[in-house]
């Protein structure tokens, strides 16, 4: 990957959406896509959690992502980001995260409601069997 792609930028209005996204159901773990068509215009969305344990893992509603997927296609976006919630634990990817992730290519987002009112998110870029931490940075638009 890029060393220009170490640092990501996501829009303050996109980060308070996925924020709201978690807190509405803060028992479970949700999970989402990020679509982007340049690095300033950025979509949040949001997929069902299919997994069978939800409160601390994740599966996504293959229908939803299909459809997600096809929503970014038709606004010229690709997908930028996978994004999901820990409940209680840290923003920080667990062995399962790194294990059964199928997206090489973009960008890993966590948001952890573990801290009461604090918005925890943490940005990763995955790697052969491991994920880097990445600054995260919050534009003002
Ligand atoms: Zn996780």
């Amino acid at each position: 990957m890029p060393a220009s792609r170490q640092t990501l930028a996501l829009p303050r209005p996109l980060v308070n959406k996925i924020l709201a996204h978690a807190q509405k159901t803060p028992d479970i773990e949700v999970c989402g896509l990020i679509g982007s068509s340049s690095s300033r215009v950025k979509d949040y969305y949001p997929i069902k959690n299919i997994s069978n344990n939800p409160s601390s893992r994740f599966s996504m509603d293959a229908p939803q992502q299909i459809q997600a997927m096809k929503e970014m296609r038709g606004k010229q976006q690709t997908l930028f980001a996978i994004v999901h919630s820990h409940p209680t634990s840290v923003a920080v990817p667990s062995l399962l995260d790194i294990k059964e992730n199928t997206y090489k290519d973009v960008f890993y987002i966590i948001i952890s409601l573990n801290t009461k009112g604090v918005l925890e998110m943490r940005a990763y870029s995955p790697q052969k069997d491991d994920m880097v931490e990445i600054e995260l940075l919050l534009e003002n638009s």
